[in-house]
Parts: structure tokens; C-alpha cells; sequence
């Protein structure tokens, strides 16, 4: 039986995930990143993850990818910068992880792998164009396009969140101003709200957050689903903004699908209706009229578009 490794690094959790070419799951495993031990302790303990990994399904697994956050070289196989993994600049992670386990590595954008996994288990490969959104603390994007990843010239294509969609708009974790991202990442979204919100604790008590924890985007969704005015006119905007980013994919690609996934996509009932008001005012309609925009509601399409991924290398 065949079968892909893929592997979802981010800046908290690495999870691994084997499928059949079914894609029936056969192994998964998580761990924590913990970059701040440096990237050689790091690779170290993957690769000691990904040999477990091997030996637990005893199938010949030659090749894996991997999806991580940041600016990747897909080409040489390495991460030149991620803003979550600050201290990994170029690093040659898929030669390290060769080295590590004897199997090879092809290292991808995670957004690119979202897309990948979309595309095979919410499209079914029904399109031959599509894009995904990932809007968890920032905002990336994968273009699947003719029916194949799309990395462009230094393999950074998609990347909506840093389209700047606001002239000196609010300021961007990349530095420049009015990016996308500053308007709908889970963080921007979380900061607005904070600055609407008078008496935070009240605010808590209200809504049965708890001290403890940290008003985030879950918790503006269910402070919106309670009616707090507040939630509510932040996912407005957020959705107001989202339009803007959509709306020039629409303009430039004309996508089957658009895809949306993460964390923040759990406000969908409410940023929707505004999403696509704004999308409505566009005066060309042709392309959005074509284009079926969903939320995915696989929370690890980054680890199952990898191992997807994976089977086709
Ligand atoms: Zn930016």
C-alpha cells in the first residue's frame, strides 16, 4: 500500500499525519515546536517523531512534505524566514530532516498545503482553479491553479494576507501599512475589538469568557451569537475587509472556488453577509458569479493537504 507523510509545522504545535492513498489516516502525532530550543534540537526531535512515525505503520514511506508558516525556498527546501520562528533564518530544514530520517523532504508554504488539501478533500479536484484563505493569527493564501500548486517565481505566490487593501492603513506584523492581515488576522480582529470594548472584565462576565481567558476570535463569535453589538460590527468590518482581498482574487483569477480555513473562519456567520455585500458592489460580476466561496471546516487541512501532497511526489 502507498501512503503520504505530512507534516504541519507552526510556531505552537507540529502535528504528523500519515495517509493511505485512500486517504484514510492511519498514524497522527503531535508535539510542541518549542523554536526557542534552536532549529537543530528542533529537526532532532522531529526526526525522532517521524522514525516513531515510520515504524508504527511499517509501510515503505520515501518521501514526506511539510507545510510551515513563513517564506519558503520550495525549490532548495528552505525556510528563509518566518516571522513565528524568528530566530530560523535560512535554514535548509529539508536537508536537516533528510539527514535526520533517510527520507526526503519537500517543504512547502503551510497555506500552500492548505490549499492542496482543499482542493483534494473539499473540492474533490472538481476545479481547476481555486484559492485558499487561511485566516488564523495572520493571513496566508494557496492558488491551485490548472489543476496544480501554484508556487510562482520564488515560490511565495498567494500570499493575500500581505495585499495591501487600506493606503497608509493600520500597521502589518511584515512592516508595511494596511496589509489585509492588519484588518482580518484573529490578532488585528482580537485588537479592534479591544479597543471598542470599555470595561473588559464586565465584558468578560457578560458573555461567560472567564477571567482567565483571553478574548479571542472564538470568543468574539460567541459574544456576536449572544448579540453583543460590539462582536457583531467587528466581524462586519472584518467581512467589509475581506471583500477587498477576495474581491482582487476574483479580479485577477477567476477562480472556481475560494476556499477559507483557520481559526478566524469561526466568526462565518457573521462576517459572511458582510463579505459578500462587498463583494456585490464590485460593478463586474462575471467572475463572482463563478466563484463558490466556502469555509472548510477541517480544522488540520495544513497536515492533510501535505500528506495528500506527499502521495504525488
Ligand atoms: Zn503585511
Amino acid at each position: 500500500m502507498k501512503a503520504g507523510m505530512g507534516i504541519d509545522i507552526g510556531g505552537t504545535n507540529v502535528k504528523i499525519l500519515i495517509l493511505s492513498d485512500k486517504g484514510k489516516p492511519l498514524y497522527s502525532d503531535r508535539f510542541k515546536t518549542q523554536s526557542e530550543r534552536g532549529l537543530r534540537d528542533f529537526c532532532s526531535r522531529l526526526g525522532l517523531k517521524v522514525k516513531e512515525a515510520l515504524r508504527a505503520v511499517k509501510l515503505n514511506i520515501k518521501k514526506a512534505a511539510a507545510g510551515m508558516a513563513g517564506d519558503i525556498d520550495s525549490e532548495g527546501g528552505i525556510l528563509r524566514y518566518s516571522p513565528n520562528l524568528a530566530g530560523w533564518k535560512n535554514a535548509p530544514i529539508a536537508e536537516l530532516l533528510r539527514k535526520e530520517t533517510g527520507i526526503s523532504f519537500s517543504l512547502e508554504n503551510d497555506a500552500n498545503m492548505a490549499a492542496w488539501g482543499a482542493y483534494v478533500l473539499e473540492l474533490k479536484k472538481s476545479v481547476r482553479d481555486m484559492a485558499v484563505i487561511t485566516m488564523g493569527t495572520g493571513i496566508g493564501g494557496g492558488l491551485i491553479l490548472g489543476g496544480k500548486l501554484y508556487r510562482g517565481a520564488s515560490s511565495t505566490a498567494g500570499e493575500i494576507g500581505h495585499c495591501v487593501i487600506e493606503q497608509n492603513g493600520r500597521l502589518c506584523g511584515c512592516g508595511n501599512r494596511g496589509c489585509l492581515e492588519a484588518y482580518c488576522g484573529s490578532k488585528a480582529i482580537v485588537k479592534r475589538a479591544l479597543s471598542l470594548i470599555k470595561d473588559q472584565d464586565s465584558y468578560r462576565k457578560k458573555y461567560g469568557i472567564g477571567d482567565e481567558k483571553k478574548i479571542n476570535a472564538a470568543a468574539l463569535a460567541a459574544a456576536a451569537a449572544k448579540g453583543d453589538k460590539t462582536a457583531i460590527s467587528v466581524w462586519e468590518e472584518t467581512g467589509f475587509y475581506l471583500s477587498l482581498g477576495i474581491g482582487n482574487i476574483l479580479m485577477l483569477l477567476n477562480p472556481s472556488a475560494i476556499v477559507i480555513t483557520g481559526g478566524v473562519s469561526k466568526g462565518e456567520r457573521f462576517f459572511m453577509p458582510a463579505l459578500k455585500k462587498g463583494l456585490s458592489l464590485y460593478s463586474i460580476k462575471t467572475p463572482l458569479k463563478k466563484a463558490r466561496i466556502k469555509v472548510s471546516k477541517n480544522p488540520d487541512l495544513g497536515s492533510y493537504g501535505a500528506a495528500l501532497f506527499a502521495l504525488e511526489l
